[in-house]
């Protein structure tokens, strides 16, 4: 016979001890991890500065007693805690990087900035990282408590917003011994992520031209946001002739200045260049080099181009996803009360007709009026998610993966908004954070203790890798983008 597992799953009954004990646990630490992520809200770091934040993680990872690495993959705000002896090492991701310019007070169904111009986790991540390091907790003590074989490992990861740490972690070998990844993403909806994400390469393009007093002697001068600004109309043409599910977008970094009567000699731009997949991306990227090199000989300016960051696709698991997915519908969704009701309605109120349109039509679901979600989506749903970039990608070309969603905020909230800000420390995303610990930790207890089921689930990606194995995005003489914001 082929396709037995080289040793049985656990038998049901011992199963649902292990899920019974992991999830106590969850729950004798879920007020302590409430707390941090509470704490991180009211503190928001973006990209790579989040120094408070991962020391938050480090203590309470230090609290609880695991082994703590800090500055992994050469990193000043990424951390790794490891618990257990032996076995298989199983790695529960979590983030905890803000969005700059999304500053908005808790509680509140109105855009109320807590400092004009300040950041705000406008993604969760606060809850994110809080949840996943309960997960992890949870597993180390089931660990203890059983005497089980294996290790559970807590990965704090910094600046999942554009900084790709995860890309650049998985480079240093950070996971190079872990069996199998499970994180969560905060979200409307009780269901295993679909495993959709765009490979993304962040480039900037600088162009450095020639000075001049633009009404005086204008033909001294080459500038450099002529050139910019012709780059972007190339770009602009170039985009009838991509994939039709690549992106491109980008932000002006430099201007070249305030002075329309100076020819500006130095602009830059910074470019988001998404595709399927990574050679679809890679043959993207250097369409837009081209491009940034016509509009420099066009405008006799120079340009230099400096990849910031790069994240692969993301690969799905079918095994793991069903697993997660069993645990998921024996958990059910959060247990929400009028109160969380209530307030979602509120924030409905400030959305648009067509963010709830869009969200059940990213599940493949018959529109409902609850405000928070009540139900699982079935792992077969017929979907049309809206796809964006993530640095779980890399992760998930090295080690099976596996991801949640738990319902934190208001049916159809759209993410990067003040209003996932305003519900990002409220009762209803406390419940969802618990509840997604405890089905990531059923999930790791699960992988922890099914050599058949880790197999599955290798066997799995190795399909999807392919012979060409794994490569990364990131070019080899880059490091992490410490101080990205710096053009
Ligand atoms: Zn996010």
């Amino acid at each position: 016979m082929t396709g037995v597992p080289a040793r049985a799953a656990l038998p049901e009954t011992e199963a649902m001890d292990n899920r019974n004990t992991v999830w106590r646990h969850v729950d004798a630490q879920k007020e302590r991890l409430i707390a941090l992520s509470d704490r991180v809200w009211a503190m928001p770091e973006v990209c790579y500065t989040e120094t408070r934040s991962c020391a938050e993680h480090v203590a309470e990872l230090r609290h609880q007693g695991f082994r703590v690495d800090e500055h992994v993959a050469g990193i000043p705000t990424a951390v790794m805690g490891e618990a257990g002896a032996g076995g298989p090492v199983v790695a529960i991701l979590g983030e905890y990087d803000a969005l700059p310019g999304l500053s908005q007070e808790a509680g509140v169904a109105a855009h109320r900035p807590v400092e004009a111009g300040g950041h705000g986790h406008g993604c969760g991540h606060n809850l994110l990282g809080a949840a996943a390091l309960l997960a992890a907790t949870a597993v180390k003590d089931w660990l203890a408590e059983t005497g089980t074989p294996g290790r559970v490992r807590y990965y704090g990861c910094p600046a999942e917003e554009g900084g790709a740490a995860k890309a650049f972690m998985v480079r240093a070998g950070a996971f190079a011994d872990a069996e199998v990844a499970i994180s969560w993403h905060p979200a409307s909806f009780w269901e295993v992520a679909p495993p959709l994400a765009l490979a993304n390469t962040r480039a900037d393009f600088v162009f450095t031209g020639r000075t001049a007093h633009a009404a005086a002697v204008p033909h001294l001068g080459r500038s450099a946001l002529d050139a910019v600004e012709l780059m972007s109309v190339g770009v602009n043409y170039m985009r009838e002739h991509m994939p039709s599910d690549a992106r491109v977008h980008y932000a002006y970094l430099d201007a070249g200045g305030i002075a329309p009567n100076v020819v500006q000699a130095r602009a830059a731009v910074r470019y988001s260049i998404r595709a399927r997949d990574l050679p679809g991306m890679l043959g993207l990227v250097e369409r837009v080099k081209k491009i940034a090199q016509g509009a420099a000989l066009m405008t006799e300016t120079e340009v230099e181009v400096r990849i910031v960051s790069a994240v692969s696709n993301l690969l799905g698991n079918d095994p793991l996803e069903q697993a997660l997915h069993g645990v998921m519908e024996e958990l059910g969704p959060p247990h929400f009360d009028e109160a969380d009701r209530d307030f979602a309605q509120a924030i409905r109120a400030t959305l648009g007709d067509g963010d709830i349109d869009a969200a059940f039509r990213a599940i493949g679901m018959p529109r409902t009026e609850a405000p928070l979600a009540d139900f699982l989506v079935p792992l077969d749903a017929r979907r049309n998610p809206a796809i964006g970039s993530t640095d779980v990608g890399d992760v998930s070309w090295v080690v099976p993966t596996v991801q949640a969603h738990a319902p934190t905020v208001a049916v159809g909230t759209p993410f990067h908004t003040w209003q996932v800000v305003a519900q990002g420390c409220s009762p209803a995303a406390h419940k969802a954070m618990v509840q997604v610990a405890k089905a990531m930790a059923a999930t790791a207890v699960r992988a922890l203790t099914d050599e058949g089921l880790r197999e599955a689930a290798r066997a799995d990606l190795a399909r999807r890798v392919g012979a060409g194995g794994y490569v990364s995005p990131l070019p080899a003489e880059i490091g992490p983008p410490l101080r990205m914001s710096v053009a």
